[in-house]
């Protein structure tokens, strides 16, 4: 059976690497019927927190990328909270030590810098004291990446290093082995930043006479000037997408297409499960490109049916705190024009909120010019006497005020759209005013002309 794992560390949001990891993790599972665990590496107690830990299981959960086993939901293989872990560490590193792979190292209780000495005996004097283990020398380490192929590593320049601190944490590279060992994990896909970290966990493997599972290092996703995404090129957490009002599956199809190729581009990841092949992604490094994610972000919030639309811009609305109903009229006049919920709320409140200001450009070249007036007068009468109120209709109406006043259609329509809707750039304005509805139409334009 096949079995992966994400093992984010608690200590920030989720980055948009991460979520890539875990995505191509949750594919491999799904596409093998394997097991997809989430392990929350929270060793550094500095710096993990609860409420990170909390913060990416919703951004995962968000992105649709649901785990079999897990710290809320537990599993055969628990706990997979690596501080919950600690009595296991302890286990396994004293048996590197009775098996000759490791050793003591005791530090001075007063000066806990200065080491004292080190032994293969359990130090009983009260001092602090690290497991270490003892890396062979001369050796070469090998191993075959799924996605680069061979690589080997020379133990020549590589030192001995703590596996146990004497706070009884574990560091990175030991917990790692020992948990991927115990879960029963078989494939082992993860960011490329932690390549040099294989050769440490592979003797550690070797010491302890295990299988170690396949590995597959995973391209960085980097800025645009090809240092590896960070702040400094713009937002990276998923929940700042989230926020903006990004579609999760869109997220997701972008993450996926990032580095691999696959024939469509816009997809729902759901029905990408059985062409997913690991061995396709790049072997390059990739450039996150945020306009191209709005693009598919578009796309995506164009294709959605409308009650989808409906429940994501209720989710968004929810999620950032907004009260406030956009019928689904509206939004589906609006998603025309926009890439993403936010801006689809933003196009859609004059539609909803009768008292909306004018914005400056409008009052300054449309509705301060001597013709506002009558273009305005002129069209309260057309309407009001409209019975049906259809795109062809009002399409009519307003072309006829134009002709019989001698105007421009530009000059007559963007002084209705302002008038209507307090702005110049709005969906189409005909579907505007037919969304509006002939009452809330009439209401506006004799508010503007008062
Ligand atoms: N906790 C490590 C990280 O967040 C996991 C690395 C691994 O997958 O082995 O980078």
């Amino acid at each position: 059976e096949v079995r992966v794992r994400f093992a984010p560390s608690p200590t920030g949001y989720l980055h948009v690497g991460g979520a890539r990891t875990a995505l191509f993790n949750w594919l491999f599972a799904r596409k093998h019927g394997g097991k997809f665990i989430l392990r929350i590496e929270d060793t550094d107690i500095e710096r993990s927190t609860r409420e990170s830990e909390q913060m990416i299981m919703n951004d995962l959960k968000w992105l649709g990328l649901y785990w079999d086993e897990g710290p809320d939901c537990g599993g055969d293989y628990g706990p997979y909270r690596q501080s919950e872990r600690l009595e296991l560490y302890k286990k396994y590193a004293y048996e590197l030590v009775e098996k000759g792979h490791a050793y003591f190292a005791v530090y001075d209780r007063e000066d806990p810098k200065k080491l004292l000495y080190t032994t293969t005996e359990l130090p009983s004097d009260g001092n602090p004291f690290t497991v270490v283990f003892k890396v062979p020398e001369g050796r070469t380490v090998a191993f075959h990446d799924m996605l680069k192929g061979e690589i080997e590593f020379s133990t020549e320049h590589m030192d001995d290093f703590i596996i146990l601190k004497s706070n009884g944490f574990p560091v990175y590279n030991f917990a790692v082995v020992v948990d991927d060992h115990l879960m029963n994990i078989t494939h082992v896909l993860r960011g490329e930043d932690h390549i040099s970290n294989t050769p440490k966990q592979l003797l550690l493997y070797e010491a302890f006479g295990w299988t170690p599972p396949q590995f597959m290092h995973i391209p960085l996703i980097l800025g645009s000037d090809r240092t590896p995404l960070s702040k400094r090129h713009g937002a990276t957490a998923v929940e700042h997408f989230r926020r903006e009002g990004y579609l999760s599956k869109a997220l997701v199809n972008y993450l996926a297409i990032l580095g691999w190729s696959v024939e469509e581009e816009i997809f729902d990841y759901m029905e990408k499960i059985k062409d997913f092949e690991p061995e396709q992604i790049s072997n390059k490094n990739v450039v996150f490109d945020y306009q191209k994610l709005e693009w598919v972000n578009g796309k995506h919030l164009r294709a959605l049916e409308p009650e989808k639309l409906s429940q994501e811009l209720k989710n968004w609305l929810d999620f950032v705190g907004i009260d406030e109903e956009i019928p689904i009229s509206v939004a589906l006049i609006c998603r025309e024009k926009v890439n993403t919920l936010k801006q689809l709320y933003e196009f859609a409140l004059p539609f909803v909120k009768d008292d909306f200001e004018y914005e400056r450009e409008y009052i300054e070249k449309f509705l301060s010019k001597p013709e506002a007036v009558t273009i305005l007068e002129k069209s309260i009468r057309a309407f009001e006497s409209l019975q049906t109120v259809t795109i062809e209709t009002v399409e009519q109406t307003l072309r006829s005020i134009a002709s019989e006043l001698g105007l421009g259609t530009n000059k007559v329509f963007q002084t209705i759209r302002g008038a209507i809707l307090g702005r110049l750039v709005t969906p189409g304005l005909f579907e505007s005013i037919v969304v509006l509805g002939r009452d809330k139409t009439l209401d506006r334009l004799r508010r503007t002309l008062n």
